[in-house]
């Protein structure tokens, strides 16, 4: 079964042809992303193998943008399929699915609606998502068409954990509480995480750590999330790229009543100026921050010093909530590759059972590995996320009826 994987944003869509061979494994055939939708110059960026096709092409609108996307998958010098009709199903990445979805569903009408009503909750991501599924279904009305949610996985939390210590009623009538997000990623790299171990699912306990440019972790009890780091919104707990993750939210009202700070000003400063890019004045971008750092630049340094901190205390908080931890897993572009972030986050926590070895932690590899000591009371594992992966498994399930 061909399943295609989209993840549309307001000006981008990214997107993966899978074949897969059964609901478990399946190989990727040609993979891209068409950018600057609606703001030409726009951009193909297409791979399937060696070949690749990338140019610049007419895209002003989504519809375009699809089609220029289904011309790269049929048509163009990296060509994978015939047409259209060689897509059995396709896979949405979807943000938000509130309280309301626990998994992935098949699309229809009763779940656009949904969508249509969880706006509200992810006002920049679920339009854009919603968009692409129309698009999609216009384009390949033969398709299975399934959402798949990042919020989905954290839908376990008990209500100790997803509620906020606010006048109970902005939850019950407001749904304002913690969703979490990235969750495809946690249950990717938890499932993963077993499977290594050689350990049923439902006997894992693992702390999962993603930190790409968005971050987050979760505590994953018995194959179930019991609590993550991001909240309401992808804004709370570590520190991130350009997202201050946890700050007090009496700042937020200093900043109005003493500094006259605007929504936009505050938004913009807590989403786009804050974390590794606020605190180094440098980048967002780990490798260029690490890089100033190491080059002598003492803020860039600080930037890493607070966002491994973060880290460190999410370890101590998730180890208490779990009781036993099986292993502590870092994934994502920045988890999976910067060996130093890894090892300050870790630095001091031997005293509670996180052992790193510095030479399995520094080698140059790829794929999933073990990173600790041998005499580690818990397990330090790499394992690369494959959200790709993972969204066209639930699809092809769904899909075949499963
Ligand atoms: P996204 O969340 O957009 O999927 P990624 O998971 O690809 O992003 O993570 C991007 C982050 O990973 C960037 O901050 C980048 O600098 C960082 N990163 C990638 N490789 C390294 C490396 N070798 N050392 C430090 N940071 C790295």
């Amino acid at each position: 079964m061909n399943v295609l994987v989209v993840n549309c944003g307001s000006s981008s869509i990214k997107y993966s042809l899978l074949r897969m061979h059964n609901h478990e494994s399946g190989e990727v055939l040609a993979s891209g992303l068409v950018e600057k939708i609606g703001n030409p110059p726009s951009r193909l960026k297409h791979k399937a193998g060696d070949k690749s096709d990338s140019r610049d092409v007419p895209a002003p609108d989504h519809r375009a943008a699809f089609a220029v996307m289904m011309q790269a998958l049929a048509e163009g010098p990296a060509a994978v399929i015939a047409g259209p009709a060689q897509i059995q199903a396709v896979g949405h990445r979807v943000v938000h699915g509130a309280e309301r979805f626990t998994g992935s569903v098949r699309v229809d009408a009763d779940v656009i609606k949904a969508l249509e009503d969880f706006s509200t909750l992810a006002p920049l991501h679920n339009p854009p998502n919603l968009v692409g599924i129309r698009e999609a279904m216009h384009l390949m009305p033969g398709a299975t068409h399934v959402a798949v949610f990042d919020t989905a996985f954290h839908q376990t939390l008990p209500p100790h954990a997803y509620l906020y210590a606010l006048p109970y009623d902005l939850y019950a009538q407001h749904r304002i509480r913690r969703y979490g997000f990235h969750g495809t990623s946690h249950r990717y790299v938890t499932e993963a995480t077993a499977h290594l171990l050689g350990r049923p699912l439902a006997e894992t306990n693992v702390i999962t750590a993603h930190l790409g440019n968005g971050c987050s972790m979760a505590a994953v009890a018995g194959g179930k999330s019991v609590d993550t780091s991001m909240g309401m919104t992808p804004l709370e707990g570590l520190v991130m790229g350009t997202r201050s993750g946890d700050v007090d939210p009496g700042l937020v009202l200093h900043l109005i009543r003493s500094l006259g700070k605007t929504f936009d000003q505050i938004d913009g400063l807590l989403n786009r100026q804050s974390g590794l890019l606020g605190i180094s004045g440098v980048s967002n971008d780990m490798r260029e921050v690490v890089d100033a750092a190491a080059a002598g630049n003492a803020r860039a340094d600080l930037a890493v010093e607070i966002f491994c901190y973060r880290i460190k205390k999410y370890i101590g908080a998730y180890t208490a909530v779990l009781g036993r931890v099986d292993a502590l897993v870092f994934t994502g572009g920045i988890g999976e590759n910067a060996a130093g972030i890894r090892e300050r986050a870790c630095r001091g926590l031997e005293g509670i059972g996180y052992v790193l070895d510095a030479l399995r932690n520094s080698a140059a590899a790829r794929g999933p590995r073990d990173v600790s000591a041998d005499g580690s009371p818990h397990r330090i594992l790499v394992i690369p996320t494959d959200e790709e992966m993972m969204i066209a498994r639930d699809t092809a399930r769904i899909a075949g009826g499963g």
